[in-house]
């Protein structure tokens, strides 16, 4: 017990389970498909790229909002994929992983009383980063197995403190994606409002079955209320570079910049370099689907007799499996018992529910080797 007489602002957190589930993996020597990373070498070109950066100099403070060129790249990846533009010089910001640009937006935006409304399960630094501006969140829980949004439920949920909405498409833990009707239902709501869609959209190269990525900027007026978040350290298999971005209308961006440059300032500048020259050749973005796909569909494959019930993710790297058929067991007990029993360690969902609401589900994360998912898949099918 501490010395210090303080009361936590965040008294009800408790270590993320991205740390607990890897963690345990590590003590028992498990197979970690819990936290998502992935286990294969980044391009080497890419590496090459950051070596050439900071052999030529690169080595200093990055402006604050960003290597122009990176800045400069990104809207153009805009244009090339979305046929819409955000100026880079007032509209894109570069940051240190998504985490930082939620964080950031959450922090400009939000004061006491606010509402945020998110939809749960959802990931799990948006709650806490709300609560410590010391606004509200209000959870909309999405059912299992479809976790269908009812925008009527929104709508009803909407009041004069609401000031954020927060969606994530594709959805990290769910592996699943809004439609372009999902869409539409969205901006009908913050049509004539104040409201500030926050649009995680980290995993927007990472989609399936022909599906198209119903970013927030395709929408005229939604992109007028909105944040759009990507992190480059999901793209491009470097989570430990913790590489992002936001953009947003020019207005909005200001106010980010505000907390940003006090936030951080700016980030590493070496590997801005090295992403600019790599996102300015499209195959390096293009090709991530089916590269995903093919994971997606050889893990599937393997586990396609096993006693869990598979729904085939539409995006993201992470596949839900339901197991209950297997035991009633609570998915956080049964998660840990995988771990240190079966050493094969995944995350149960119900952490990321409204009131942990279990519905008998693990993710598995399916950015590993093909060699990795087959261990991963012996054991699957053996339980
Ligand atoms: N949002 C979602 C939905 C995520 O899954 C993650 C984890 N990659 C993040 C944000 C944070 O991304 P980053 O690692 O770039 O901070
Ligand atoms: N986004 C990763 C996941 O969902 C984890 C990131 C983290 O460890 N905070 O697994």
């Amino acid at each position: 017990m501490s010395l210090l007489n303080f009361q936590s602002k965040l008294p009800r957190v408790e270590p993320s389970i991205f740390s607990v589930m890897s963690g345990l993996a590590h003590q028992h020597n498990a197979i970690n498909l819990s936290q998502g990373f992935p286990n294969f070498k980044s391009d080497p070109k890419l590496l090459e790229l950051v070596t050439k950066a900071m052999q030529s100099g690169y080595n200093q403070y990055a402006p604050m909002a960003g290597a122009i060129d990176l800045r400069e790249a990104i809207a153009t990846k805009f244009t090339h994929l979305y046929k819409t533009t955000y100026n880079p010089e007032f509209e894109i910001t570069v940051t240190a992983g998504a985490t930082q640009a939620i964080y950031t937006i959450i922090s400009a935006f939000i004061k006491p009383k606010d509402e945020v409304i998110i939809f749960t399960p959802a990931y799990d630094c948006y709650e806490p980063t709300v609560a410590l501006n010391g606004g509200k969140t209000v959870s909309i829980q999405l059912e299992a197995p479809s976790y269908g949004v009812n925008w009527n439920d929104v709508k009803n949920k909407i009041n004069s403190r609401t000031r954020m909405i927060i969606i994530n498409t594709p959805h990290n833990p769910s592996g699943t994606v809004f439609s372009n009707q999902d869409m539409l239902q969205l901006q009908e709501l913050v049509k004539g409002t104040n409201i500030i869609v926050l649009s995680d959209e980290v995993y927007e190269h990472i989609i399936f079955d022909d599906e198209q990525h119903q970013s927030a900027c395709l929408f005229p007026i939604l992109k007028e209320h909105s944040f759009i978040v990507a992190s480059f350290g999901k793209t491009f298999h470097n989570t430990g570079w913790k590489l992002g971005y936001c953009c947003a209308p020019k207005e909005l961006m200001v106010e980010f910049q505000k907390v940003h440059q006090f936030n951080v300032f700016c980030v590493n500048h070496p590997m801005q370099k090295a992403i600019a020259d790599y996102i300015n050749e499209p195959q390096h973005y293009e090709n991530l689907p089916s590269f995903y796909q093919q994971k997606r569909d050889f893990f599937l494959e393997l586990i396609k007799e096993s006693r869990f019930k598979i729904i085939p993710s539409k995006g993201t790297y992470f596949q839900v499996l339901d197991f209950s058929d297997i035991t009633q067991e609570n998915d956080v007990v049964f998660a840990k018992r995988l771990t240190s029993e079966f050493k094969l360690a995944s995350i149960p969902m119900s952490v990321f529910n409204e009131n942990h609401t279990d519905y008998k589900v693990l993710r598995f994360c399916f950015a590993k080797t093909e060699k990795t998912l087959k261990k991963a898949s012996e054991i699957i099918n053996s339980i």
